[in-house]
């Protein structure tokens, strides 16, 4: 692993700059103090990273490529895309990099169960997925709606062997199942790993899901090398919590010709609530234990958020994510809901491949950078993941063109 990535911004504490930290009651902060302190000597640990690395080859397929998008680059002419394939990874995203790490380290702290919550189910598989791995207990708390609503996860989840746990209350949804979630985690904190799914909750897990997605950008760095004897000149990816998108710009912090764009879900447009725009649109908040940039109504509860694309809907961002804000080194812009179907409608057909809806929104942005940016110039995007889950719904309503 890459340990110097941002030590200049971390402190002992969790704190990227004024963001991250740790807002926890104190019998929780006991735990979380462990699994930082255990992290800490295991990422270091030669051990540890050849077994990651075992993993990351033999069993998830990486390293995934890099391919040059030829197709879009005949619709935009200007700029040249180069895709990162997240879609290639084992279960067809980047989530599995950080859950295969997590788990991981459960196995070393001698947990038996792996604990979290999902709304669309896609941190429930990636999650479920490494517990089958490592032969770990995995439960999963999921709202009563989107059980209903996602039905291919929920039995992926099923047929990996974990066991799921509807919730029942409020509205039934993400909320309600993180509630959930936190309140089984305290029952049996000595037995479980609550695995959070992005760079989102209280320290360590912002840096440590970093951590263990920097295996992206480490990659990609090398594989422009070899495509095309440089550096790129631009980075995008999209953001919901963050994880795949610092993961990939871990590499090029401090490449300062580098220029890196968070690419964020304006859904239906930019008043509250039509979009999850955290941090074009967020203020300074705290919330799930970590301070950062919350989208807040005006008594400063966190608002109601929207994307077309379930996995960008989160009303926060992840500290480090606030802090390359406030610090100017990562660009954050928004694209809406029907620029990131003519994304997915024209990566599709001009290049074979069938991107998620979280990742159509990337391609959708560095479409608008190629056209304003030299033919000379490369923009790397990160794919982040596979658009199979997301046919079914976009067919029904939009058909199979645009
Ligand atoms: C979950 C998900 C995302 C959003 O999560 P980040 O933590 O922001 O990366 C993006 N793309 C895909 C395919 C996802 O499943």
């Amino acid at each position: 692993m890459n340990n110097n990535l941002n030590k200049q911004n971390l402190n002992e504490e969790g704190f990227f700059g004024t963001y991250g930290g740790s807002f926890i009651p104190a019998e929780l902060k006991k735990e979380t103090d462990k699994i930082a302190a255990v992290y800490k000597e295991l990422k270091n640990s030669e051990e540890f990273i050849k077994e990651l690395s075992y993993i990351r080859k033999h069993y998830q397929g990486r390293p995934t490529p890099v391919t040059l998008a030829k197709g879009l680059n005949k619709i935009t002419g200007g700029a040249k895309i180069y895709l990162k394939r997240e879609d290639l990874n084992h279960t067809g995203a980047h989530k599995l990099n950080h859950c295969m790490g997590e788990a991981l380290l459960a196995k070393k702290l001698g947990k038996k169960k792996l604990l979290a919550e999902t709304g669309a189910g896609q941190h429930g598989v990636a999650l479920a997925t490494a517990a089958a791995y490592f032969g770990l207990e995995c439960e999963i708390h999921m709202g009563e709606t989107d059980i209903k609503k996602e039905r291919p996860n929920v039995i992926r989840m099923k047929l990996l062997g974990a066991k799921i746990v509807p919730v029942t209350f409020g509205q039934k949804s993400l909320k309600e199942a993180v509630d959930s979630a936190f309140q089984a985690y305290m029952r049996d904190l000595d037995n479980t790993l609550y695995c959070i799914g992005s760079v989102v909750g209280p320290h360590p897990f912002p840096s440590m899901v970093r951590d263990f997605q920097s295996i992206i950008g480490a990659e990609a760095k090398e594989q422009m090398f070899e495509l095309t004897g440089r550096l790129p000149d631009a980075v995008a990816a999209c953001v919901g919590g963050g994880s795949n998108a610092i993961g990939i710009f871990s590499a090029f912090l401090n490449d300062k010709t580098v220029k890196l764009y968070g690419v964020e879900p304006l859904g239906k447009g930019c008043a509250l609530g039509q979009h999850a725009a955290t941090a074009c649109y967020g203020k300074d908040g705290v919330l799930h234990g970590f301070k950062s940039l919350v989208l807040q109504n005006d008594d400063g509860s966190p608002a109601k958020v929207y994307s077309i694309a379930s996995g960008l809907d989160s009303p926060a961002i992840g500290p480090e994510h606030a802090y390359l804000k406030a610090s100017g080194r990562v660009k954050y812009d928004a694209v809406t809901d029907e620029e990131a179907l003519k994304a997915f409608y024209a990566l599709c057909k001009s290049d074979g491949i069938i991107p998620a809806l979280e990742s159509a929104h990337a391609v959708a942005y560095a479409l608008k950078l190629a056209k304003i940016m030299p033919e000379d110039k490369n923009i790397l995007v990160n794919l982040s993941g596979r658009g199979d889950k997301d046919i079914d719904f976009i067919t029904e309503h939009y058909g199979t063109e645009i």
